[in-house]
């Protein structure tokens, strides 16, 4: 649609022009791609003993990304959320769709996004096959699909009491970014956030129950919980952040439970399978801390060093 929504204004390229000139490249497998832009529908090629995993994730001006952000990161940015979705589920990132609503087409900011997109899409090897180009308050809406193979999927519901907590990476970098947009030690935990795709596949068979960090800590384990209906015990210690926080003691807790943004892996495992975590770690060079276990009483405890427990504020209350 949109010939009309995108209608020609003085000197600006047209709807068709604009597709063709920053979205159409072809992907670098196109095997499974049977039809790509350019037709009603895109025609790709699940294999075999697999299943289809689709998400999407819309990022609008103002509410996720203040006006004027820079195009290269929202292109990445917009993608990265994405993939971090399909590697919570364990699956293989493979293609994508764009939609986009756009105050105007300005060819400097075309060009700067779709660099940031397709670097992205290039390292993950994802291919866009299709979407939608409208005018209007600036907007950018990506679905992701990949392949998981039939049944090994993962999700939020797994995790059993006794099971080990995993968090990957570190927390808090991305909310501390927000707060001091000027720190550089970060800046990159919010603009530039990388999907941990090959962990999420890696993870297919070994983690219970697996989500991304992106509404903070306390929020989705509360959803890990939830779905699961289990509790968890969080040793705050234990989780990793960022060093840059003791110069931002004041920050630091708000910023490691609730910060959301960092798209990290978070997951339950039985403890039978540490040993399989921990060369996960080595192999793939991301660090993997084990912050807790799983409970059976349906309550999230966080303890700081003394014992005491953590009051978090937001996305958990109905464990209170
Ligand atoms: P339709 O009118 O059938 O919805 P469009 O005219 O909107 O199709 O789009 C023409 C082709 O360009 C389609 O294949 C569509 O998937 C693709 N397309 C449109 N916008 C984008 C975009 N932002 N990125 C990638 N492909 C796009
Ligand atoms: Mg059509």
């Amino acid at each position: 649609m949109a010939a009309v929504a995108m209608d020609a204004r003085e000197g600006e390229m047209n709807e068709f022009e604009l597709i063709r000139r920053y979205f159409s490249r072809a992907p670098r497998a196109p095997r499974a791609v049977v039809r790509g832009i350019g037709d009603d529908c895109a025609l790709v090629r699940v294999r075999a003993g697999h299943e289809l995993v689709v998400t999407t994730d819309l990022l609008i001006e103002g509410r996720h990304f203040r006006r004027g952000a820079a195009p290269r990161a929202l292109g990445h940015k917009a993608l990265a959320v994405n993939l971090s979705d399909l590697a919570a589920g364990g699956a293989t990132p493979r293609w994508f769709t764009l939609a986009l609503a756009l105050p105007s087409a300005n060819p400097r900011w075309l060009k700067d996004f779709s660099e940031g997109l397709f670097a992205l899409a290039k390292r993950h090897d994802v291919a866009l096959i299709g979407g939608d180009t409208t005018r209007g308050p600036l907007a950018i809406d990506i679905t992701a699909l990949g392949e998981a193979p039939a049944g090994k999927a993962l999700s939020r519901a797994g995790a059993r009491p006794g099971h080990d907590l995993w968090v990957s990476g570190e927390l808090g970098g991305a909310a501390l970014a927000l707060r001091r947009p000027r720190l550089q030690a970060v800046a990159s935990r919010l603009h530039r956030p990388q999907p941990r795709v090959a962990l999420g596949q890696a993870l297919r068979g070994l983690a219970s129950a697996c989500i991304d960090v992106s509404d903070g800590l306390a929020g989705d384990l509360g959803h890990i919980l939830e779905r699961s209906q289990v509790g968890a015990r969080v040793d705050y210690q234990r989780i990793p952040r960022p060093d840059v926080f003791e110069k931002f003691s004041k920050l630091e807790r708000q910023c490691v439970l609730s910060g959301g943004d960092d798209y990290e892996l978070l997951f339950t495992a039985p403890a039978a399978v540490r040993r399989n975590i921990e060369f996960l770690s080595k192999k793939l060079r991301i660090r993997l801390a084990r912050i807790g276990s799983i409970t059976k009483g349906r309550k999230l405890v966080i303890q700081d060093q003394a014992g005491n427990s953590i009051r978090v504020r937001g996305g958990f209350d109905h464990f209170a």
